[in-house]
């Protein structure tokens, strides 16, 4: 095996053991390998490995990288700060969102989503409030966002996002984490839908077990499978 392949194992393993340690299906859990700044071919190693979710930060990379890769199922994840006018080389493209924070992004998605025929999923990105968290909707935000993307005809909100702090200390996120299942399940009570943005995305190299314990959906992973950047 490749080192991305041995990457991916371990990591795997790693998201098996720490869903089985909270009565977790390991299966709800989706691993994204970010590969960011990385070539094709170390993606292509990961596919070949059976690896189909990936997640990159920056538009114009991922619209070379489009042209470049693909392989059926293969879905790109989009979890990097996102301007308006770099939208239109995402809709229709990518299987999920993860970093709307504003009515006006989301209605530039709405917009060329509907010029595509394609609704578009998207996850809200929430503020941790705290000094490094520099995107994201403040928390108390949050329900008003999620309302107003809502009655947009070519968005559907399906989660939340979230970008803690990096620290050394996996455990020092474990608060963070949640708070944003905490912040879920408020707005599910207040939308009167219990099943309402089922997907949580939180978690990377060095703090996803603890997200997975606390009830992350989607981890967005990178260092531990392509190495660092
Ligand atoms: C780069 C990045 C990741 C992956 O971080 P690693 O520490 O390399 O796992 C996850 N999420 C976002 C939003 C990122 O920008």
């Amino acid at each position: 095996m490749g080192a991305v392949a041995d990457n991916l194992a371990r990591v795997k393993e790693a998201i098996a053991e720490a869903a089985a340690r909270v009565d977790r299906d390991p299966d709800s859990v989706r691993l994204i390998a970010v590969s960011k700044t990385k070539p094709v071919a170390l993606i292509e190693e990961a596919i070949a490995a059976g690896q189909l979710d990936f997640g990159e930060n920056y538009a114009q990379e991922l619209r070379d990288k489009l042209t470049l890769v693909s392989a059926p199922g293969l879905c790109w994840h989009f979890i990097g700060g996102l301007q308006t006018n770099k939208v239109k080389y995402l809709a229709g493209k990518v299987g999920l969102i993860h970093s709307v924070d504003g009515l006006k992004l989301a209605r530039e998605i709405d917009k060329r989503s509907a010029g595509q025929d394609v609704v578009s999923k998207v996850l809200v990105e929430v503020n941790m409030g705290n000094e490094y968290s520099k995107s994201g909707v403040a928390q108390a935000q949050t329900l008003a966002l999620v309302k107003e993307i809502e009655a947009l005809a070519h968005v559907e909100v399906v989660g939340l996002m979230a970008m803690p702090p990096f620290v050394d200390d996996p455990e020092e996120s474990r608060p963070y984490f949640q708070q944003l299942r905490q912040l879920r399940d408020r707005i599910r009570n207040e939308l009167g839908d219990a099943a309402a943005l089922p997907e949580l995305s939180m978690g990377l190299s060095n703090d996803f077990e603890v997200a997975i314990e606390e009830g992350a959906t989607m981890v967005r992973v990178g260092t531990a499978i392509f190495g660092s950047r």
